[in-house]
């Protein structure tokens, strides 16, 4: 298949600012031919979004992102085509949202210390009935005048070393990618220039992602859609064999830290497709 598509964005199922039906709504009206949703440890908003995507003629991907643990850092695989109905995939990632439950509540507990007092609450009502992710706590900051931007909150509060950062109990990398392929899917490694990693980390990553049966890389994301970022990635992508995705990782309308629905960078011509690989 030809024509725009975007393997990888994101709802209010978990972080996002729009429902499912409105994520494909956005999707359709900006012409795109396959759309991914991939929440974070979540699959919830895949049915919802199928609805939508077949009123509309979208093909859908089912897609989930999971924060996988591998050397003691967090990194993030996107697992697309997957069976969200799948016995294992459920079982694992009811496993995640109860670290994401727990870790929501430590970093509420931290922020309240360090005198943000509401904080868990408010994020709590700015994620509704989603699990809470750090951008919730970032909405709730911003929304209560903590800080000035999002952004910011992050600078603050948020990221690893500040006073409201709590490493996630989250799965071995291995394991997350057993969870996919057991699902039925292809398990990609999401944003790899996105974990501050050198280029002999990153081997190591990509070594140990492909010996657990990974099957692919985002050459083209949102989030580094320079030119020589992608050639770096395609280099990377044809070294392994993995199959190329692309993805604007899209939260909301107007986010300036993330990008619009399609809006990733064009893929080389000469990289496989994850695309043409999804059944
Ligand atoms: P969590 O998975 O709970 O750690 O939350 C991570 C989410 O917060 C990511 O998926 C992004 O959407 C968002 N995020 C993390 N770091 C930043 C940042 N520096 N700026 C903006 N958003 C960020
Ligand atoms: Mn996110
Ligand atoms: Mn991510
Ligand atoms: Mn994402």
């Amino acid at each position: 298949m030809s024509g725009p598509y975007d393997l990888h964005c994101h709802s209010a199922t978990s972080d996002g600012h729009l429902a499912p039906t409105e994520v494909v709504a956005r999707a359709a009206g900006l012409g795109l031919a396959a759309l991914a949703l991939t929440d974070h440890d979540t699959v919830a908003g895949v049915a919802e979004a199928q609805r939508a995507a077949a009123s509309y003629g979208l093909r859908l991907v089912p897609g989930v992102e999971l924060s996988v643990l591998w050397q003691r850092r967090t990194l993030h695989v996107v697992g697309l085509g997957v069976d969200p109905q799948e016995p294992g995939l459920q079982a694992g990632l009811a496993q995640m949202q109860r670290a994401r439950q727990e870790r929501g509540e430590a970093i509420g507990e931290r922020l309240e210390q360090a005198g943000l007092s509401g904080a868990r609450a408010g994020a709590r009502a700015v994620a509704g009935s989603a699990d809470i992710t750090r951008a919730h706590y970032a909405r709730w900051m911003v929304a209560s005048g903590q800080v000035r931007g999002f952004e910011e909150a992050f600078k603050r509060y948020l990221r690893q070393g500040r006073v409201g950062y709590v490493p996630g109990d989250w799965v071995a990398m291995e394991q997350g990618i057993e969870w996919i392929r057991g699902a039925g899917g292809i398990a990609v490694l999401a944003h790899p220039l996105g974990y501050g990693l050198t280029g002999a980390w990153l081997r190591r990553v990509l070594d140990a992602f492909t010996a657990a049966g990974g099957g692919g890389m985002e050459v083209a994301c949102g989030s580094s859609p320079e030119p020589r970022q992608v050639q770096r990635l395609g280099g990377w992508c044809r070294r392994y064999g993995l199959l190329a995705s692309a993805g604007s990782d899209f939260h909301a309308p107007g986010d300036l830290s993330s990008r619009e629905l399609g809006a990733a960078p064009a893929l080389p011509g000469d990289l496989p497709r994850l695309l043409d690989a999804l059944p």
